[in-house]
């Protein structure tokens, strides 16, 4: 016990631990005490970290690359993201306006840190990835949720966001595609909010962590492509977690205008100095060396996607959209809220996915934690095996409902 004058900051009461980590941490301990747990719940994709960008935090390490980095990370890695930019966009940016950061959550952390006070409004579109209001509360901001429609495959929804925008609009986090709904932001969308966002002088923090991740042909859409003024009051955040399967690796970037990245490197100068130096060398192999394990990964997730979609349609009362990118399914199943199983009611989606849990031994993150509580998270960043086995578990869990 505490001793009573040492009390916990508030915010630190404001907040709730990161669910998917939570759930994740929950599957592998119930896994380790011996329950044969099939764990769809974090993130992750399931394919190793690439041998040769393995090689080089090796090298990196045997050469020396153990101490500090400058604060925003080693300049060679920060010019291969504006290469890169520019050579997958046509975006013009110099080294000075990146920052590389411990993962793109961290990088996030550190652009609502660097912009908001109390008072100050953001606009998230919901289903929200979790970590997004936390970090704006963190900050001393408001977050503001703006529910997106399932019937519209959670498109970004103009005339939502113009009712929930109000003077004290600071910013917009934008994110395709999303996680967890999958959903890529039609270019009419888009197009709209570019226009609300540069009208008001918004900043709109685009977190493009999936781009890499879609299953349509060609490109997709970007804010910054379709109205290329914004390019003052736009933050990008990315990274290598997700197109190169680095989540432990911890290395994320975000690149934006020079006074909200150089506020930024204060707040990391104060707290993490940099990220870790042989992660941040393989990074820049990852993103300068061979550029085909992002399409190995859609290769991979391509059939998962088209299994899971299926079978969850294939059950009564469910519905699922399309995940048009990233790697989840995010079906909804207020169909079965209501009724029950041993005197417990599913009362939502947070019973459900406990229930899933104990029952089935399926470990998923509720809707709930999105922001939308009609539905559950399944992350299909695992084998074909594990997702049909998953898959009729599920249904036989759903059918000894009453
Ligand atoms: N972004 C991943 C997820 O949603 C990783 C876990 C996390 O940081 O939330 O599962």
């Amino acid at each position: 016990m505490l001793p009573e004058k040492i009390t916990l900051a508030d915010r630190v009461l404001q907040v709730p631990p990161s669910p998917t980590l939570a759930v994740n941490a929950k599957a592998k301990a119930l896994r380790a005490a011996g329950a044969d747990i099939l764990n769809f719940s974090v993130g992750e994709p399931d394919l190793s970290t690439p041998a040769h960008v393995c090689e080089a935090g090796k090298q990196a390490i045997d050469a020396g690359h153990t101490r500090y980095t400058p604060v925003a990370g080693i300049v060679e890695l920060r010019e291969a993201i504006c290469a890169r930019f520019r050579k997958e966009h046509g975006w013009e940016y110099v080294p000075e306006q990146v920052q590389v950061s411990c993962g793109g959550k961290h990088g996030l952390y550190n652009i609502f840190q660097a912009i908001l006070n109390p008072g100050d409004e953001v606009l998230i579109p919901a289903p929200y990835w979790v970590s997004y209001p936390p970090m704006v509360q963190l900050a001393g901001g408001t977050p503001v949720i703006v529910p997106l429609k399932e019937e519209n495959d959670f498109d970004l929804d103009p005339t939502a966001l113009a009712q929930y925008a109000t003077a004290k609009t600071k910013a917009i986090i934008l994110n395709s595609p999303s996680n967890p709904t999958g959903a890529v932001y039609t270019r009419a969308s888009l197009e709209a909010v570019a226009k609300m966002a540069y009208d008001h002088g918004w900043l709109v923090v685009s977190d493009d962590m999936y781009e890499e991740l879609t299953y349509a042909e060609g490109k997709i859409a970007h804010i910054l492509n379709i109205d290329p003024r914004l390019k003052e009051q736009l933050v990008i955040s990315n990274g290598v977690s997700k197109s190169f399967a680095m989540t432990g690796w911890r290395i994320g970037y975000s690149v934006g205008p020079i006074e909200v990245i150089k506020a930024m490197n204060k707040i990391q100068s104060q707290s993490t100095s940099n990220p870790a130096a042989p992660s941040q060398y393989a990074a820049l192999a990852a993103l300068t060396g061979p550029q085909d394990f992002p399409a190995q990964l859609r290769e991979a997730f391509l059939p998962r996607r088209a299994f899971f979609v299926k079978a969850l349609r294939a059950i009564k009362g469910v519905t699922c959209v399309n995940p048009m990118g990233a790697f989840y399914v995010f079906p909804n199943f207020s169909a079965y809220f209501g009724k029950s199983f041993q005197g417990k009611t599913i009362d939502g989606s947070v019973a459900l996915a406990d229930y899933f849990l104990s029952e089935a031994k399926v470990a998923s993150v509720p809707g709930a934690a999105f922001g939308a509580d009609a539905f559950i998270r399944f992350s299909f960043a695992t084998s074909m095996t594990v997702i049909e086995k998953g898959m009729e578990r599920i249904r036989l869990a759903l059918a000894a409902l009453q």
